[in-house]
């Protein structure tokens, strides 16, 4: 059951309740029209992952920008996408179990639904499903290129896949998923560029190898806001799934570009609205979110405009820190803004992403994915 918002259409970024997660609107826009425009201008499709903002809302500008549909990391992610309207799906991940299974198969009675393989089992298993409710499912193999998640070996595995998906009466094999999660946050340009090249290696000889048996792959996707240039250019992949490029994790503005300075072609969107709860000390203040504000596993949060500050810590509602001397220091009520480190995660922490632009509240979207663990 979703909470109330923390602020009114129509009100100043300063009325805005705290703790609240809120998004630059202008930002947002850039950032979708940049990826939007750059996989124009590269000839490569753009399926931009919803686990990101897990808003329909978003998704569906990302759709009026050119994209083809969405990614879903989860069957309920996909549910509610369908549910709003989105009507073409890749889920990029593993789907095991009747349960879940059954799910994804009602979803494909009314939307193009796509899902990841790395098992023979489970493929059987998806084509049962498929069967009880008499649809079609596409199916990609997902390769692991380098980053040792999720994926069977480049070359020969997949092939067996493949067949097997081909095999399958219900099944339909669309192509490959080739995403290297490890690449994303190597800081230098070089070494990114350098992996996805030789990912894409990999998928190629792996795309021949099917072609010489007859297989033709309709989507070889990957990237993320990492590396996606790298994929973009490549002439192998042909579908981008990049998600995080719409809010920007502050854990990104330490890749560099090709000329050794941090990427900027996106702007950092998302902040956390919160405010001084105490200040028991008078260079330390106490801020009113914590652990259920936003995650922590790329780090600790940024904190926009005061500068020379320490984040000494955080705890499930408070987040502890010091000034320095020279700093002027907020009082007891006085806003403080936070950039998540890592925005996915931070998100799905929220019932609300409350849209500002110039100062003031103009959209108030729920995150209707938020929890969509199934
Ligand atoms: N595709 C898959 C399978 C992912 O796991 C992720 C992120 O973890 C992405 C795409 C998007 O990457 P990013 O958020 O860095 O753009
Ligand atoms: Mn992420």
């Amino acid at each position: 059951m979703a909470t109330q918002p923390a602020a009114k259409i129509g009100e100043s970024w300063q009325d805005i309740d705290t703790p609240a997660l809120v998004v630059d609107l202008d930002h947002l826009e850039h950032n979708l029209a940049t990826m939007a425009d750059y996989a124009r201008q590269q000839g490569v499709r753009l399926r931009p992952h919803s686990k990101s903002h897990k808003c329909p809302a978003i998704a569906h500008q990302q759709i009026a920008l050119g994209a083809v549909g969405v990614c879903c990391q989860k069957v309920s992610e996909a549910e509610v996408m369908v549910a709003h309207g989105i009507l073409d799906i890749l889920v990029s991940n593993q789907i095991i179990g009747r349960a879940k299974l059954n799910r994804l198969a009602a979803l494909a009675k009314q939307a193009e639904i796509a899902v990841c393989v790395d098992n023979i089992d489970n493929i059987d298993e998806i084509n049962d499903a498929a069967e009880r409710f008499n649809v079609s499912i596409k199916v990609l193999v997902e390769v692991n290129v380098g980053s040792a998640r999720c994926g069977v070996l480049p070359g020969q595995e997949t092939l067996i896949l493949a067949k097997a998906i081909a095999e399958c009466e219900h099944l339909h094999f669309a192509g490959l998923q080739a995403y290297h999660g490890g690449a994303q946050h190597l800081r230098s340009f070089e070494a990114r560029r350098r992996t996805i090249l030789q990912a894409a290696n990999l998928v190629e000889e792996t795309v021949s190898l099917l072609a010489e048996h007859g297989f033709h792959c309709d989507i070889i996707g990957g990237g993320g806001t990492g590396t996606y240039i790298f994929e973009a250019t490549s002439g192998i992949y042909n579908e981008l799934q990049v998600g995080s490029y719409v809010f920007m994790d502050q854990d990104y503005s330490l890749n560099l570009n090709a000329q050794g300075e941090p990427i900027d072609e996106f702007k950092q969107s998302l902040s956390i609205k919160s405010a001084v709860l105490s200040k028991p000390q008078s260079h330390r203040c106490v801020l009113d979110a914590g652990l259920k504000a936003f995650s922590t596993d790329s780090g600790l949060p940024g904190i926009a405009r005061y500068e020379h500050t320490k984040v000494l810590g955080a705890a499930d509602e408070h987040t502890n820190i010091e000034f320095s001397k020279h700093t002027q220091v907020p009082e007891i009520g006085d806003a403080v803004t936070l950039l998540p480190s890592h925005c996915d995660p931070t998100v799905n922490l929220h019932d609300w992403l409350i849209g500002i632009r110039k100062g003031q509240v103009q959209t108030i979207w729920p995150v209707a994915a938020r929890g969509a663990l199934l």
